[in-house]
């Protein structure tokens, strides 16, 4: 290690890959996690998530753990399982590794104000052609604009890639033909949370989200599925934490439809 002078450096923390996270969140507020880098450990496989956020506009947030956060892109339509469809894909500020378990509701007036669901999440991998990748195959990859690796979740799964089209910041998510290649639309034939099995609007009624949070939740929702606002008579008793906290991230829920 380079030796360093005994004096206390300044904390270089805030200028690391979450201090956009970090700075357009007030955690006082917002049930989401604060932003901390996370240690990688060695041998186990890379996590990803998707969740379905119903902000200002609905998109889906593809997060992929690289180097102890969650790299993101907000893909409007959501992902699709089809080769022949191209699905923009916004990068956005990489995320804690711990926003993997918020399900929830932001308050109305913080930054992405609106109900989140864990729509699908599982593992993944790089893939540097006829290898396994590693870290570094990730930078180059992202370096060059064109990100393939593998997924293994719940809803989606098999070869994919990102490729970014113009800027630094505009990406299209487009699925490679193999046998997990498909023409249905996931995002209204499997809706519900890959956590608790909710609609967007059970969990926007759970978080105590205010009448126009549920009603935007509820037409998030498709309409199989859709109650409207809160027109729907509130659910027997489901589980609810003693704690009178506000909205807290239901990440330990078992699994049920989704
Ligand atoms: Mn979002």
């Amino acid at each position: 290690m380079a030796p360093r002078t005994a004096k206390a450096l300044p904390d270089l923390s805030q200028y690391g890959q979450l201090a956009e996270y970090n700075r357009k969140r007030h955690f006082g507020v917002t049930p989401e996690p604060a932003g901390k880098g996370t240690e990688r450990k060695t041998g186990r496989p890379l996590e990803f998530i998707v969740q379905k956020h119903r902000a200002s506009r609905l998109h889906y947030d593809f997060r992929l753990e690289h180097r102890g956060v969650m790299l993101s892109w907000a893909v409007p339509k959501g992902p699709s399982p089809d080769p022949a469809v191209k699905r923009l894909a916004m990068e956005t500020e990489p995320h804690p590794m711990d926003y993997n378990q918020f399900e929830g509701v932001i308050p109305e007036g913080e930054y992405g104000g609106g109900t989140v669901m864990i729509w699908d999440k599982g593992v993944w991998a790089p893939d540097a052609v006829n290898r396994l990748g590693g870290e570094d195959d990730v930078d180059r990859q992202i370096k060059k604009g064109e990100l393939k690796f593998v997924l293994l979740g719940e809803k989606l799964a098999g070869s994919w890639v990102l490729v970014r089209t113009r800027g630094t910041r505009q990406w299209l998510l487009i699925k490679h033909r193999d046998q997990y290649a498909s023409d249905e639309d996931i995002t209204v034939t499997k809706p519900l949370s890959v956590v608790s099995g909710r609609t967007m609007a059970e969990i926007a009624r759970a978080g105590r989200a205010t009448p126009r949070q549920i009603a935007e939740a509820a037409g998030a929702d498709p309409p199989s599925i859709a109650t409207g606002g809160n027109s729907r008579p509130p659910r027997p008793a489901a589980p609810r934490k003693a704690t009178p906290k506000r909205a807290r991230p239901a990440a330990a829920r078992p699994r049920a439809r989704r």
